[in-house]
Parts: structure tokens; C-alpha cells; sequence
């Protein structure tokens, strides 16, 4: 398989193979034309399987048939992991004019929140200083009221950490008809829970 059989756009799989991603990783040839078929998806797949680029290569994909249409709402656990995730974003969507934003605890929050009213097309969040932005600023729900894809991305730990109360508030502001695109390394009962609130038939990846 390569990532011409997948259903990319020429864009994306030039960047592909600019980066050196000879072909796409299992988890990338099951998910991907998933989530181009606008399915929602679980994927359980470890860091190190290419997991981040099967669900960045769609959203970029879709981003570039629709600029103004289409944002992505990425949580993931840690500032860390915010930070690389916005890297691999960037370096995939080198090609496109990518607006991205972190928004992440120990930064100024009041230019965080300027920076969503700008409509970012991908805001990745680590869960609290979202909750507490959206909270906070009564003009960032209608931003995130068009909300195409929210990505969990190691799932599991986000779900672990104790953040049912931030992921309650940051799910109201979106979408009903959102892509959800969930990625963990282990299958929890939280999730289950979560994927049973979809509002699409989900897929369901296992390595
Ligand atoms: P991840 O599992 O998302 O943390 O990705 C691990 C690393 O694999 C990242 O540095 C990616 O740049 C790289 N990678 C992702 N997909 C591919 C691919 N198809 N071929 C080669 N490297 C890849």
C-alpha cells in the first residue's frame, strides 16, 4: 500500500515523501480513508506507529478542499506532547497556509485567547487551560461551534487524569456533527463510554 492508495491529496503525499515517509504505517493504511469517508475512529496504537500522521494527513487533507470550513480541536495530556503534535502538524502541512495553535498552561492566557478568536484551523489544547479559556472568553464557544474533528490523542491518560469535568465543558462548545477521532494505547472503560456518545459509527483500529 502507499499513500496514493489511501485517498490523499496530491499535496499530502508529496510532503510524504519529502519527509521521508517512504509508505504509510498499518495504523495510517486502516484509519486513514476512514477518516476521509468522515467516520468517526478508535485507534489503538502505541507512540512510534505513525499514529499522529493518521490523523493529521486526513484533517490537513480535508483542510485543503475547505480553508475556511474546516478546524480541528486536538487534546492531548500534556504540554509536551502539545508541543510535538504542533511540530508534526506543521511539518505535514508545510505545503498549506496552516494556521495552528497551542494553548497549553504557564502561558499568557489573555493573548491564548486572542490567538482562538483569530479561528486557528488546528487549536491543540491540553484540557484544562481550554476548559478555563472557553470559561472565560463568552466569544470562544461560538469559535469552536465550528468544530469539524476533535482528536483525543493518547486518550487513555487524557481520560485518566481526572479531567471528566474539562472534557464535559469543551464538548458542550462543540458540534454535534464533528468528527470524532479518538487514539490511545490502551482500551479503558472511559473510553467505551465515550465512543458510545458518538454521534457516528465508529471504527474501530487494534494493531
Ligand atoms: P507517532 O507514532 O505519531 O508518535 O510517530 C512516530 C514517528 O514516526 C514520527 O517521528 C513520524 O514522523 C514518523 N512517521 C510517521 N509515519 C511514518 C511513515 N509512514 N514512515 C516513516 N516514518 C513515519
Amino acid at each position: 500500500t502507499s499513500f496514493s492508495d489511501l485517498g490523499l491529496s496530491e499535496f499530502a503525499i508529496q510532503t510524504c515523501k519529502e519527509l521521508g515517509m517512504k509508505r504509510p504505517t498499518p495504523v495510517q493504511v486502516h484509519c486513514i480513508p476512514k477518516i476521509l469517508a468522515g467516520r468517526d475512529v478508535l485507534g489503538l496504537a502505541q507512540t512510534g506507529s505513525g499514529k499522529t500522521a493518521a490523523f493529521a494527513l486526513p484533517i490537513l487533507h480535508r483542510l485543503a478542499e475547505d480553508p475556511y470550513g474546516v478546524a480541528a480541536l486536538v487534546i492531548t495530556p500534556t504540554r509536551e506532547l502539545a508541543f510535538q503534535l504542533a511540530e508534526q502538524f506543521r511539518a505535514l502541512g508545510s505545503s498549506l497556509q496552516l494556521r495552528c495553535a497551542v494553548v497549553v498552561g504557564g502561558m499568557d492566557s489573555l493573548t491564548q485567547a486572542q490567538t482562538l478568536m483569530g479561528r486557528p484551523h488546528i487549536v491543540i489544547a491540553t484540557p484544562g487551560r481550554v476548559k478555563v479559556l472557553m470559561e472565560n472568553n463568552a466569544d470562544l464557544p461560538a469559535v469552536f461551534s465550528r468544530t469539524k474533528f476533535l482528536v483525543l490523542d493518547e486518550a487513555d491518560r487524557v481520560l485518566d487524569v481526572g479531567f471528566e469535568e474539562e472534557l464535559r465543558t469543551i464538548f458542550q462548545c462543540l458540534p454535534k456533527n464533528r468528527q470524532t477521532l479518538l487514539f490511545s494505547a490502551t482500551m479503558t472503560s472511559e473510553l467505551q463510554t465515550l465512543l458510545e456518545l458518538s454521534a457516528n459509527k465508529a471504527y474501530f483500529y487494534e494493531a
